[in-house]
């Protein structure tokens, strides 16, 4: 099938810039394709995703039987099957281990600041998934308190995971949660991550209510180069939950500021 050999060569593909990112080491990590409703392509266990080639990608179903491939799928196939099974218009999943990002996770730290306007309403809020040990339900269930609110999540005390409409979303999502967890620990070494002003909060707030007028056509509006942009990654990927909780803890922060 051609769209097969194209989906393992893009898991190949993406394998190797987690790798040489540094978004994983030796054979850590893992990466899934939907093909159809209950048909997915998984990186396999014990291999590093830097030296991937399509041979060695294996197709499962929806219960992790293996339907195609000589190799042993990843021990985290379950956390990937769960988001396939909670969310049909998900089609490609990442899961890396991103020093910055997994150290928010070890810390029990969710990237939820609004410190950085662009990447957190394209990202969204990143909360963090109870630990659960590798392999067992006990990470697919904790997964499954966020899968429906959010883009990713952080993988207490492991790494992270993020989900996408295809497999470079999902990779994108990856890369900007690693960027702005990163931000994030350099701001806070300078004691300096200051979250958005009350001016940027009434400017979210401003877009949020334009956005809810106009759906998604944000031309005509009077807004500053980079929020159109902004706004229509608010549209497209976005939820109305994600907003409404960034939103609601800028407006916090800086009652919190006033009123200290
Ligand atoms: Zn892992």
């Amino acid at each position: 099938m051609i769209i097969e050999i194209k989906y393992k060569k893009q898991i190949c593909e993406i394998g190797k810039r987690v790798y040489e990112k540094g978004f994983v080491a030796a054979n850590d990590g893992n990466i899934s394709v939907r093909i159809d409703e209950n048909e997915f392509l998984i990186t396999p266990t014990g291999v590093s995703k830097g030296s991937m080639t399509t041979d060695m990608i294996i197709k499962v179903d929806g219960d992790g039987n293996v339907l195609e491939g000589e190799y042993k799928p990843t021990s985290e196939m379950k956390m990937h099957l769960l988001v396939y099974k909670e969310r049909p218009d998900i089609h490609a999943i990442v899961h890396v281990h991103p020093p910055y990002a997994t150290a928010f996770a070890i810390a029990g730290i969710p990237l939820d600041q609004a410190i950085m306007p662009e990447s957190v309403v394209y990202l969204g809020t990143i909360p963090v998934a109870d630990y659960g040990t590798p392999s067992t339900e006990e990470v697919p269930n904790a997964v499954k308190k966020h899968v429906h609110n959010h883009q990713g999540v952080l993988l207490e005390n492991h790494g992270a995971l993020t989900w996408g409409k295809d497999i470079d979303h999902a990779y994108y999502l990856m890369e900007s949660l690693e960027f702005n967890a990163k931000i994030n620990f350099l701001a806070k070494q300078l004691n300096g991550d200051r979250e958005l002003s009350k001016q940027n909060v009434a400017r979210l707030l401003e877009l949020k209510k334009k956005m809810e007028i106009m759906g998604e056509s944000p031309l005509g509006v009077d807004v500053p180069d980079g929020t159109h942009a902004m706004k229509r990654e608010m549209a497209t990927s976005l939820s109305e939950k994600d907003i409404d909780t960034i939103v609601e803890r800028v407006t916090k922060s800086i009652l919190d500021a006033f009123n200290s």
